[in-house]
């Protein structure tokens, strides 16, 4: 059985103090049983959200990580640094990364591969464009990118990732897929892990959707099969809301 896990992707907003006033508004509420909380938040917040979720049962996330330790990377961070700081868990591949920094299927696999080496665990983003979804692309655009992630890691690992659909026409425009459609995906995106590893890490890897997700729309996506979370951007940013969010999950 799966354990279900709500991210919160605060993308790049919130100071070291919001980011901790966050954490004192959700401490408790943003914590229930079966359920895994994670706030991604942007790199200068790590230190103090660590160690703001200090005893409770909320995880903390980068959102990026570079593929190298160490070297001439001008602004890049590594998971050699994430580790040091304590952050579980990183987002790896958001569609923000491919678009504006130009990730690649081959960038995203090496970042996978960081992030194991770190003991950092990801939470790998696929995900189709409106043009994509129109030309009827949704699943081949799903699985060359769940391929491309995946490359060269061990079942293991696999069984330790973190999926998120999240289909681009939705992040952020208020417009989401239907719980029956994101299904339909995530369901295919978990026979793809099947027919690369075994049904064993099939069943075992978390697969968000995420895309415009709200409190009032967790559950429905929550109540199918194959969707084990939601991945959250705007609806993540309010504590009042991120708690409505866990608890509905
Ligand atoms: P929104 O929830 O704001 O649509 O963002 C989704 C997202 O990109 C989470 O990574």
């Amino acid at each position: 059985t799966r354990k279900p896990i709500i991210a919160g992707n605060w993308k790049m907003f919130k100071t070291i103090s919001e980011a901790k006033q966050f954490v004192e508004a959700v401490k408790g509420e943003a914590e229930v049983d079966g359920v895994e909380s994670v706030i991604c938040a942007p790199y200068t917040t790590l230190p103090a959200l660590v160690e703001a979720v200090q005893g409770t049962s909320i995880a903390i996330g980068a959102q990026n990580v570079h593929f190298e330790d160490n070297g001439a990377y001008t602004g890049e961070i590594s998971g050699l640094m994430l580790k040091e700081i304590g952050v579980k868990y990183v987002i790896i591949g958001h569609s923000e990364r491919r678009a504006y920094f130009a990730e690649t299927d081959e960038i995203v696999n090496k970042k996978m591969h960081a992030a194991f080496k770190h003991n950092l665990l990801p939470i790998v983003c696929v995900g189709e464009k409106l043009e994509e979804r129109d030309a009827g692309q949704t699943k081949d655009v799903c699985k060359t990118q769940t391929v491309g992630a995946l490359a060269g890691l061990t079942a293991a690992q696999v069984a330790e990732t973190v999926i998120a659909y999240e289909p681009i026409w939705a992040i952020g425009t208020g417009k989401s897929s239907t719980a029956a459609d994101a299904q339909d995906v995530i369901g295919y995106i978990r026979s793809i892990v099947a027919e690369l590893y075994d049904q064993t890490t099939a069943d075992a890897v978390r697969i968000q959707y995420g895309g415009s997700v709200k409190p009032e729309t967790v559950v429905e996506y929550m109540g199918q099969t194959d969707i084990d979370g939601a991945l959250v951007g705007g609806a993540s940013l309010e504590p009042a809301s991120y708690i409505a969010l866990v608890r509905g999950a």
